[in-house]
């Protein structure tokens, strides 16, 4: 485990997880992964073990826990040979509705987070669309207020879980761009009921981490209630600034998950697999990669640490989140290619299991922040230069 130091608590929690994990061997993820079937005994097992309810508040039926250790959950969980898709099937479920937790009324909160936290229903997290990621202001989905609520409109992409989920925390426009101080302003956060008589759902097809999809998602005039909506109306991109550090730290921690099982998978092969009758893990060309992987993956994951540690202390983290999740995307990224490089010919061969990693392990580059808009973002508030978009 890439963990500097654990409490006994923490030790215990991480051994429980694991042992669940040890159910789903390398055919089950195959199988899901190969064959797009969401993993819904693991979900099951994971709720029964309290990882997915163990961000929410006590009084909702959650753990109450610390980011710190939803960090360790992850990192288990990617680590046990899940990967991505074991994390993506249930960290919404544990951060997605996090601005639910910190900005929605007390009535909005009894009535979605105990299901959400005991695993009674999934949940979707969705701002991108088709012609905004990245800049976020110019998403155009629009929330058309009327007497009792709103209407949804629009088209959103790369929605994940949508498919399995009831309810979504969406971003959308409540007043046009040009009426704002900047194209951020006018822009909303609601819960909305994933209704299929107002919503269309396709999954988008994908590189990796098959057995959850990501989809995109046609709104056409659902009906939200007025009480649905979360903060302030017009300062929905303020009101989920809180909680993309945590999903940052979390994202990072599974990085660093992934990055230790493909780096266990590859040297346990360049100790078994011979080849000019010794084992290739005695070349250096095959173990100096590994071991600047072991390094790179143990930096990143003190960063995770530092930064968990940070934000459950309400402290600053945001340099420490967006820097751990860059240096472990990169560290994953880099530690999935070589175990593919050391396995050879059979590194391609879906049974040995890297080829899944390795797609996996490109998408953490991306999303949920990609590596450009981290960078830019430390080049302009850490080394203060001109902000250059
Ligand atoms: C598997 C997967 C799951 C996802 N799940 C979700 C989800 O559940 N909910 C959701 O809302 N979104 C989700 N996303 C979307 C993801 O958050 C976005 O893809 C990501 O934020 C990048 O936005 P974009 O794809 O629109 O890229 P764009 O904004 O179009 O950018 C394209 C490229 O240009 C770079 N770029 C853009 N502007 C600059 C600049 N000023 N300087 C330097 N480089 C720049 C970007 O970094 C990127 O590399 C998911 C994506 C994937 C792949």
């Amino acid at each position: 485990m890439f963990q500097l130091e654990m409490t006994p608590e923490q030790q215990a929690f991480v051994e429980s997880i694991s042992n669940v994990c040890r159910k789903f061997d390398d055919s089950y993820w195959t199988d899901h992964d190969q064959n797009h079937k969401f993993p819904d005994a693991f979900f099951e097992a994971m709720v029964e073990v309290g990882v997915v309810g163990m961000l929410a508040q006590p009084e909702y039926g959650g753990a109450g826990a610390s980011i710190e250790d939803a960090a360790l959950a992850l990192q288990t969980i990617a680590a046990s040979g899940a990967g991505i898709n074991g994390c993506s099937a249930v960290h919404l479920s544990m951060f997605g509705f996090h601005p639910v937790v910190l900005h929605a009324s007390a009535e909005l909160q009894k009535k979605y987070l105990p299901r959400v936290a005991s695993g009674e229903i999934h949940v979707s997290f969705s701002v991108t669309e088709p012609d905004a990621g990245s800049d976020t202001g110019r998403i155009s989905t629009r929330a058309h207020e009327t007497e009792d609520g709103w209407r949804l409109r629009g088209r959103k992409v790369w929605m994940t879980k949508a498919q399995q989920s009831s309810a979504a925390l969406v971003l959308a426009r409540t007043s046009p761009v040009e009426e704002g101080k900047r194209p951020i302003d006018g822009l909303s956060l609601f819960v909305v009921d994933l209704d299929p008589e107002y919503v269309t759902i396709n999954p988008i097809a994908k590189m990796g981490r098959n057995a959850v999809s990501s989809c995109e998602v046609v709104f056409d005039d659902l009906p939200i209630p007025r009480e649905n909506l979360v903060g302030e109306l017009g300062k929905g991109f303020y009101t989920i600034l809180d909680g993309l550090n945590p999903e940052r730290i979390l994202v990072a921690a599974e990085a660093v998950g992934l990055g230790q099982v493909a780096l266990d998978r590859a040297t346990n092969y360049a100790n078994e697999r011979i080849v000019f009758g010794r084992p290739i893990g005695k070349n250096q060309g095959i173990q100096h990669p590994l071991a600047d992987a072991y390094m790179q993956l143990r930096g990143a994951a003190a960063l995770v640490q530092q930064a968990a540690r940070l934000y459950d202390n309400g402290q600053q983290c945001a340099v420490e989140a967006n820097t751990a999740k860059f240096l472990a995307g990169r560290a994953a990224f880099y530690a999935c290619d070589r175990a593919v490089q050391t396995h050879g010919g059979m590194g391609y061969a879906v049974e040995y299991q890297v080829e899944r990693f390795f797609r996996e392990s490109r998408m953490l580059r991306i999303t949920p922040v990609s590596e450009e808009q981290i960078m830019n973002y430390i080049a302009e508030h850490e080394l203060h230069l001109p902000r250059s978009y």
